[in-house]
Parts: C-alpha cells; sequence; structure tokens
C-alpha cells in the first residue's frame, strides 16, 4: 500500500519545486505583512525535513510553512513518538500517544501547557493544549479574566471604552478540534506537528502567532473512535490483503452524528469541548474534518444561513475563508476553496458552539484516506470541475498520502492563525459587539424572553428541556411572583373576506394577555449567551420555495415542541422587570405529599415514570384504565397506584425523578392492569449502528435495562420469549433494506469480518457487542424467530425503516407502506393527533403531540388480508355517480319507481376501512376486527402538518398513522412511521416507546372493536 517506488520519484522534483516557492510565496504578500519564511539562524531538521518530502507525492501539495521542519536541542518532534514523521505512511498513533507526545511538549516547553478537560463515556479523557510564549501562558488567568469582560459585556456596563482598552490589550483564544469523525484519521498527526513548529519555530510569521495569541488544541474529539479506529488500521496491516472491517462503532453510542450533538449536549464530547470552549472565553472554535479534496472550508456554505447568528459573524466566516483560499492559492496549493454546497441552517454541529456563543465557527474538510494508506485517488467530475467558488480546482486523479493532508490541514491552520492574529484587535472588537448585542437583543430584533410555565404538567421534561439550556451556558431564571404578559398580535396572512364592512376591517384584533404562576422560568434574552436560546427555543420554518433544494441535515428542531412542554415567547419588555432570581440547580419538584398504604402518581407521559418502574423492583404498580378522581386530585388515565412500597423508599424514588405521589385512601373504582418491568432485548444491526445508539443513550440515562444483542443473535435464539417480553428493534439508518437486514453484508466472496477484541485490537468492542464475523444478518432463521415470538405473545416495536421491514416481510397485516412521491419532510417538527386515548401507548399524552418525522414511510390500513391500503392522494374520491339532479341526490332510472341506495361505509384515513356485506361473503381474507390495526397517533390534516422545519407535499402523509398497534397472534407488532427518539432532542415522544414497554402484556386494554 506505500508506493515507495511512486513516492521516491517526486522527491528530487520537489526540493527544487519547493524552493522556487519559499520565494515566489514570500514575493506575493503585501505590504506590512510577514512573509511565511523560515528563520535562517534556525537549523533545520534535516533528517525528518528529508522525510516531509519524502512522504508528500507532490510538491505541490506543501507549502513553505511546512515543508521543513525546524530543530530545536530540547524539545523533542513528533517522531519521537510516532517514530517517524508526522503524516508518514502506515502510522496512525491512539489518542494516548498522542497524549504523550504533547506531555513531552509541556515537559521539553515552557510555550506548551496540557489541560484534561474530561472524560469519554468509556473513560477515556480528553484534553486541550495551549501553545503561546511563555509570558501569555504565565498570564492565563488575568488575560481570561479580561476576556470574560468582553464576553459578558454586562460586567464594563456595556461601556464601548472599556472595551476598547481591553481588545487593545487582551490575547485571543483560538481553539482547534481534531478527528470528531473516526474514520477522518489524519488531523492528530497535523495537530502534534503544529504544536510543535508553533512552540519551537523562530520565524517572524511563527513568532508573531505564538507572541500574539492562544492556540488551543484538542487533537482528538471523539477519543472512543479514534482508539477503536487504529485497532482497525492495524488490523489491515496485519491482514494486508484481507478486506478490513468498516467501523461499526465510533463512540460508545453513535458514529457520525456526534457532530450533530451541539443542541442537545447529550454525548460527553460535546459538553466538553463546549465547556471549553466557553470557559476558555475563546473567540473561535475551528474543527478538521476529512472528506473533501482537497481543502475545502465549508464554514460558510450556499445557505440558508443560520436564522439566529449574528450578521458580524456570516461576515467574519467569507473574511477568514476568502483569505483562506487566497493565501494557499498563492503557495500553488491546488484544491482549496471554500462557499460550496453546505447549507449553515443547523446549529447541530460541533462547530457551532461557537456561532451560538458569540465567537467564530469553522470547520475544513481536507482529504484523508481514511488511514495512513498512500492511495492513487480519481475524483467524480463534480469534485475536480472548476466553478465560481473553485477556480483552482484538485486534480482529477493523484497519488495522495496522510502526508499531503497533513500538509494541507497544517498550512490552512497556520495561515489562518496568522491572519487573525494579524486582525486580533478586529476580531476581539467583533467578539465584544457580538456578545453586546445578543445582551440588547430584547431592544433590538426581541423577543424579551422565553418562559416556562410552573404550572406545566410535565415538569420533569420542563427541567430537563431548561438542564439542555445551562449545559448550554445559558442563565435562568424564576419568577417568585405571578405576573401577566402582553402576547403579540398574530396578523393574519389574509384580510378577512367575510369582514361586513371596513369598519370591521380596520378593527385590529385585541391584544391578549397571558399570565404566569409565581415559580414560572423565564429565559431572559437580555444575556450573553441569548442567541443559542433564542435558537433552541423558536421555529423554524424552511420555505419549499428555497433556492437550497438539498437541506444538509434537519430543518426543524424546536425543543418545547419536541419535549412536549410549553414555551412561550414573549416580545413584551416588561417581562424583564418581573421579580425573578437567578436559578442555579434546576430539578422537578418530586417526592410524596402524605403518608397511606397506597400512593398515586399521576400519568403526564413523563419519561420518568418508566425509570420509577425499574427502580422500585418490589413494588406493585398499577395503571388505571381509566381517569379518575381522589381526595379532589384529577389523575389521567394511565396513572400510577403503587403499593408494597414504603412511604420513606417512594420518597428517595421519586425526588430524584421529579415525580410526585398522592396517598390515596382506597384503590379508586377504576379497571386497572399490573405495570410490569418487561425484558428488553434491544436489536442492532452490523450494518450501521448510528441511529439506535441515541435509542441506547436514551435508555442508559433513564435507567431502563435491556439486553443487548445483534440480529445475529436473534438467528441463534429459538425461544426469544423464554428470555424476553419486548423486543426494540430501533431504526437502523444507512443500507437499510429489508433485504440488507435479512442478508446482511456479502458473503459470497471475501474474507470473515471480525469485530472482537483482540490483542492487535485491544480498543475495538469496548462496552458494545461482538462478532467473529460482521457479514450475516437476521436470516431467515432470524425472522421465523421474530415471527414466532410475536405468535407466542411477544411485543415488536419498530421505527421507521424498522417499520418498514416489519411490514415487507409479513410481520404484521393490514398494515401496508409506500413511499412518498413528492413528498419532502426534511427532519422536521410534525403535528401528530392522537387517536385512541384508551390505548396503553397513549397513555399521559394530549390530544396534539408534536414528533420528529424524516420523510417517514407512509402507513395505510386495510380490513382484508394481504391488501394495500389506499394512500391518500389530494381530494374526495367517492363522489356521486353521473345523473339527474343536485350533488346529493340520487339518481333514478326512468320508466322505473325510485329505489333506496345503501349508504357506502366511510372511513377516514386513519381509520379501518369497514368492510361492506358483499366484501363479508365468505371472505377469510377479512380480517375480524379483534386483529386488525389499532391506530394510536396519526398525522395532522395537512395544513397543521408543519410545527417546524420544511414541509413540502405534506397532503401524502397528512392524517396517516403515525403510530399503529397491530394484534399478531397472541403479541403485537407496534409500528412508528415517526422516530420518537432521536439526538437527545424528541423527549416529548420518549414515553410512546416507554408506554409499551410498561404495559407489554396489557396492550389491547380500552380497545374498541368495529362491528364489521
Ligand atoms: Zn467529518
Amino acid at each position: 500500500m506505500i508506493r515507495i517506488g511512486k513516492v521516491r520519484v517526486h522527491i528530487l522534483r520537489s526540493f527544487a519545486m519547493l524552493l522556487f516557492l519559499s520565494v515566489a510565496a514570500a514575493a506575493a504578500l503585501g505590504d506590512g505583512e510577514t512573509a511565511p519564511a523560515r528563520d535562517p539562524k534556525q537549523p533545520v531538521d534535516d533528517a525528518y525535513t528529508a522525510k516531509i518530502h519524502k512522504y508528500t507525492t507532490q510538491p505541490f501539495f506543501t507549502s513553505p510553512l511546512v515543508d521543513y521542519l525546524p530543530a530545536s536541542k530540547n524539545v523533542p518532534t513528533p517522531e519521537a513518538v510516532l517514530g517517524d514523521v508526522a503524516g508518514a505512511p502506515g502510522i496512525l498513533p491512539y489518542a494516548e500517544d498522542v497524549y504523550k507526545y504533547m506531555r513531552l511538549l509541556e515537559k521539553a516547553s515552557p510555550r506548551v501547557k496540557v489541560f484534561s478537560i474530561g472524560k469519554t463515556e468509556e473513560g477515556r479523557e480528553m484534553i486541550a493544549v495551549a501553545v503561546s510564549s511563555p509570558e501569555n501562558l504565565k498570564n492565563l488567568e488575568e488575560n481570561r479574566a479580561q476576556l470574560a469582560k468582553l464576553a459578558d459585556p454586562r460586567t464594563i456596563k456595556l461601556d464601548d471604552t472599556e472595551a476598547d482598552r481591553i481588545v487593545a490589550q487582551a490575547v485571543p483564544v483560538y481553539y482547534i478540534t481534531g478527528t470528531i469523525h473516526s474514520p477522518e484519521t489524519g488531523a492528530p498527526t497535523a495537530l502534534m506537528e503544529l504544536a510543535y513548529r508553533l512552540a519551537v519555530d523562530e520565524s517572524p510569521y511563527i513568532r508573531e502567532i505564538r507572541d500574539g495569541m492562544i492556540t488551543l488544541i484538542t487533537p482528538v474529539v471523539e477519543v472512543d473512535g479514534r482508539d477503536r479506529m487504529v485497532d482497525i488500521y492495524r488490523w489491515h496491516l496485519s491482514h494486508p490483503k484481507d478486506f478490513y472491517p468498516p467501523l461499526i462503532y465510533w463512540g460508545k453510542y453513535v458514529a457520525h452524528d456526534n457532530n450533530r450533538d451541539a443542541m442537545g449536549v447529550t454525548l460527553k464530547l460535546t459538553e466538553n469541548v463546549l465547556q471549553t470552549y466557553v470557559g476558555w472565553k475563546a473567540q473561535v472554535l475551528h474543527d478538521l474534518h476529512e472528506s473533501v479534496p482537497y481543502l475545502y472550508d465549508n464554514t460558510a456554505g450556499d445557505g440558508p444561513f443560520n436564522a439566529w447568528v449574528d450578521p458580524i459573524l456570516t461576515d467574519e466566516w467569507e473574511m477568514i475563508g476568502w483569505r483562506n483560499v487566497s493565501d494557499m492559492t498563492k503557495f500553488g496549493m491546488p484544491g482549496v476553496f471554500t462557499h460550496g454546497v453546505f447549507d449553515t441552517w443547523s446549529p447541530g454541529y460541533l462547530m457551532f458552539i461557537a456561532a451560538m456563543h458569540n465567537g467564530i465557527s469553522r470547520l475544513y474538510e481536507t482529504f484523508g484516506n481514511g488511514g495512513a494508506d498512500t492511495l492513487e485517488r480519481t475524483l467524480d467530475q463534480e469534485e475536480y470541475a472548476r466553478t465560481w467558488y473553485r477556480q483552482n480546482p484538485p486534480l482529477p486523479k493523484a497519488l495522495w498520502s496522510q502526508r499531503d493532508n497533513n500538509n494541507y490541514e497544517q498550512t490552512g491552520l497556520l495561515t489562518s492563525l496568522h491572519y487573525f492574529n494579524e486582525n486580533k484587535r478586529l476580531f476581539l472588537k467583533n467578539f465584544y459587539l457580538k456578545a453586546k448585542r445578543s445582551v440588547t437583543k430584547p431592544g433590538a430584533e426581541g423577543p424579551s424572553a422565553y418562559v416556562l410555565p410552573a404550572d406545566d404538567p410535565r415538569l420533569g421534561s420542563q427541567a430537563a428541556l431548561l438542564q439542555v439550556l445551562q449545559k448550554q451556558a445559558v442563565e435562568i431564571s424564576r419568577a417568585t411572583t405571578a405576573f401577566t404578559v402582553t402576547l403579540p398580535i398574530k396578523k393574519s396572512a389574509k384580510p378577512k373576506k367575510d369582514a361586513k364592512d371596513t369598519k370591521e376591517k380596520d378593527t385590529p384584533p385585541a391584544p391578549t394577555t397571558r399570565e404566569f404562576p409565581a415559580g414560572s422560568y423565564i429565559v431572559r434574552m437580555d444575556q450573553p449567551y441569548s442567541r443559542i436560546a433564542d435558537a433552541l427555543l423558536d421555529h423554524q420554518y424552511w420555505s419549499p420555495d428555497d433556492p437550497q433544494k438539498t437541506p444538509y441535515d434537519d430543518t426543524g428542531w424546536t425543543f418545547g415542541e419536541l419535549f412536549g412542554v410549553q414555551v412561550t415567547r414573549v416580545t413584551d419588555a416588561k417581562v424583564l422587570d418581573v421579580a425573578m432570581e437567578r436559578v442555579k440547580e434546576i430539578r422537578a419538584p418530586g417526592g410524596v405529599s402524605g403518608e397511606g398504604t397506597i400512593y398515586a402518581i399521576n400519568n403526564n407521559a413523563e419519561p420518568s415514570l418508566a425509570t420509577l418502574r425499574y427502580k422500585l423492583h418490589d413494588a406493585s404498580i398499577e395503571a388505571a384504565e381509566e381517569p379518575f378522581e381522589s381526595g379532589g386530585k384529577k389523575f389521567s388515565r394511565g396513572s400510577f397506584l403503587l403499593r408494597n412500597v414504603s412511604r420513606a423508599q417512594l420518597n428517595d424514588a421519586i425526588s430524584e425523578l421529579g415525580l410526585q405521589a398522592t396517598p390515596v385512601s382506597a384503590m379508586p373504582s377504576v379497571k386497572t392492569h399490573p405495570v410490569r418491568a418487561a425484558r428488553i432485548a434491544f436489536v442492532h444491526t452490523w450494518l450501521s449502528t448510528q441511529a439506535e445508539g441515541w435509542w441506547r443513550i436514551a435508555l442508559d440515562n433513564l435507567g431502563i435495562p435491556y439486553d443487548y444483542i445483534s440480529t445475529q443473535t436473534v438467528s441463534k435464539t429459538g425461544d426469544l420469549n423464554a428470555k424476553y417480553d419486548v423486543i426494540l428493534f430501533p431504526p437502523v439508518g444507512f443500507f437499510s433494506s429489508p433485504t440488507a437486514i435479512i442478508n446482511g453484508l456479502p458473503s459470497a466472496w471475501g474474507n470473515p469480518l471480525p469485530w472482537k477484541t483482540t490483542p492487535e485490537t485491544p480498543n475495538l468492542v469496548g462496552k458494545n457487542d461482538s462478532t467473529d464475523d460482521m457479514r450475516p444478518g437476521l436470516g431467515w432463521e432470524g425472522v421465523a424467530n421474530l415471527q414466532n415470538f410475536v405468535a407466542k405473545g411477544g411485543v415488536l416495536l419498530t421505527a421507521t425503516d424498522t417499520s418498514r421491514f416489519a411490514l415487507s416481510i409479513g410481520l404484521a397485516d393490514g398494515v401496508s407502506v409506500s413511499n412518498a412521491q413528492k413528498m419532502k419532510i426534511v427532519g422536521s417538527v410534525v403535528g401528530t393527533r392522537l387517536v385512541d386515548a384508551a390505548s396503553p401507548i397513549a397513555y399521559g399524552y394530549d390530544e396534539k403531540l408534536s414528533a420528529y418525522c424524516d420523510n417517514g414511510p407512509i402507513f395505510s390500513l386495510s380490513s382484508i388480508s394481504g391488501a394495500r391500503g389506499f394512500r391518500r392522494l389530494g381530494g374526495e374520491m367517492h363522489t356521486r355517480p353521473t345523473g339527474r339532479g343536485t350533488a346529493d341526490d340520487p339518481d333514478f332510472t326512468p320508466g322505473r319507481p325510485a329505489v333506496e341506495v345503501p349508504d357506502e361505509p366511510k372511513s377516514e384515513i386513519w381509520e379501518n376501512p369497514l368492510l361492506t356485506d358483499e366484501q363479508l361473503h365468505n371472505n377469510f381474507r377479512a380480517i375480524p376486527p379483534a386483529n386488525r390495526a389499532r391506530v394510536i397517533f396519526r398525522y395532522a390534516d395537512s395544513k397543521d402538518l408543519l410545527i417546524s422545519g420544511l414541509v413540502e407535499g405534506g397532503d401524502e402523509i397528512a392524517q396517516h398513522p403515525a403510530v399503529v398497534d397491530v394484534p399478531t397472534g397472541n403479541g403485537h407488532v407496534v409500528l412508528f412511521s415517526i422516530n420518537p427518539v432521536y439526538r437527545g432532542e424528541t423527549r416529548g415522544t420518549y414515553s410512546l416507546v416507554l408506554n409499551t414497554i410498561l404495559n407489554f402484556d396489557s396492550l389491547n386494554v380500552g380497545r374498541k372493536l368495529a362491528e364489521k
């Protein structure tokens, strides 16, 4: 794989070219700017430099900034740990080795300091390395205090003169993060060498960076995934002729989506980087990726830009990005560009932590080989085509090495650091201005605040939402008195058509007010980090007419909607004068309000109810099948009635969970059924674990135990019912056709792909699953086992693509699935409606429920086995036939008395079609009412479907079932078209899954059967 012969050819040529380029670049810079040239007095590490040249495949794949390494008497080069230079073929260091090197640097140089910034889910350390002059590093705390004043202009009373004084002397912080995406492997070695250069190089160009600013580096963001990736690469090196296993797990929970967590902050890596960024009061967060040739600054895309960022920031993106392109173009490096196709709408990316906290977000895509092999790389036409934003495109074909990638990464970063340093007063002032404009937001664009009322029925989920905001460094206050705000008048889009006269037309509707009780939470918008709160709590609207036709990621995320809690956007500035106090720790009030033998807990679809069931092993818990009243308190369907639990034990458990229990004197007279702690199997494939990881982390955080098994285990387990009551089969994601789930990866050729811990791959498995060969799928045996499981009384729960799978292979009857023709719902928040409130799956829910949908499968119902239900297509299909009379008149036949036309059975799109007598006559295919699908929630009507994001052609899915319970044999298949558990953002729909689990053996409760 290391094509030494070919590389050698380039070496001689590259020496001559590099010399020429260095001179040319120096001459190309403008007045007053320091040229990138080495210090002639500083010796060069010749051996290291020779290897740089050896591993660089073309003379133009490097720059005068990185084509040599300055020598140092006492500071070790990366070779000390790597055994070769950064970017050498065949070498990928574990995170531990990278840290070892950074700590060697710290020991040898007063210009380097290493900080531990937290741990990953699997307990591995994350670090941040500061490189700057010894003086700057000595003054870190004083400098941080200065930067803090710019970051929070309230501390200097928004005084611009004082800000200018600080701007004139503060040292800015530029934070670089590497390898969040584990198969993108180049950043750690690039950042090791970058740290060395910044610490050692005496050239004026580098010295200015070192003296003028603090470069902060987290060389590995996804540490768990890095170590697994290095394992795989080492396996590949020792089995060079074999296919190597794909990286099925990155971090413990999710793969690529680790860079979509900057809204929910569910993962440790996000939390650690966020705290570091905000704690250091950094100005830039620059995240390194490797998927586009050769360097694409994909910070500022094609739009639409996120609607909540300050326009000052969007200008900064362009300034730095285009200057970067210009500098590297002058070095003669091909394929450096910005703009591109990215939209910059969602704030879920790691880099967006900076965009939402008054800094500058940046992201590079450089070109990686997914390991350290040197490879001939051939590009697609769209990658090498010249466009207006890519005037100097990459080559259609080139030999490409990890060193080339490291050259691009370091050159991009060094030119950025230098340009940033040259203009640091401007950027520091902008940092202050953006913070100030965040503080003055109520008087500018608004709103003044968001209010979360104290009487919300879901205080647990409300607390969970506020805790996310606190992780985002947002200040939360709590009203100490009741207060009233004036709500904005909603302008109707069209003038009233039926208005009687002009007077009525002109009279504006009266403003409405809303009263909030004392204890309501207020998220003030006159604080430095108001933008992230605003972005998360507001609604999103992506126009179907937007010129951008391919959203890069989700288009809607409104947290209040997805958490199922009330959030009011308040523009009335008086809200800021309400008596309130800052809240440090947010907790939903919980506890037992008196002494008794039976306790009742109301059901408001709070996920913590499921936690309680698993926590109190020995307690007897019943669910009320109807609403009831006790001691003047109203309890909804599904409310818990607990016995065999002491007050102290219950109080302990629920105080922590934010649940409230009331003693009741006697069991209420409503029907109840036991709520049992179901034994759960959680099934994953070996195709992708991306989507299910979000389900896993949700269950783990709620303390719901499960066995984590693969489809291979399902195929080997004949009697699943002996071990499990419920099988969860969450979405698979990529490559998840029903046949792929059954067949797995191709195994007619190639070699086994092991995923297991061996001396060669010590980190591979972590705490997840293992197999000798990832290739086999569920198989027909597995299908049969699932079928038996359900037939014998088990509950199988599927969502999105696994629902499609279940229906395709006939695991449930009476529901068909179809693909949308024109519909475009790209990661949006949509409206759903409760259809069957008596179903235990619906316990605690209201009439309306917002849910996450990404072009969900369209379910249709049929009451005839094997038949496809109709997909709704526009208007009413059954009008009367042509004949005499008006639209509702009966026709007649001349010469014969009129006859009465029997009523045709009519049903809504979310109802099982009623069968006619003709259809029922000797019809062994007619599904008896008790065996028909039971729709729990349906999608809202077309006009109410969009809550947040993009919905186009929504009438294709409007009114269709969103959550269906299909009785099958003695068991149930519960199908979701929405994805109820997603990216830590959808707590409001978790209980649909949890209710299914808790009521697994009572799902038929409350069922009303059709007559026919
Ligand atoms: Zn990436």
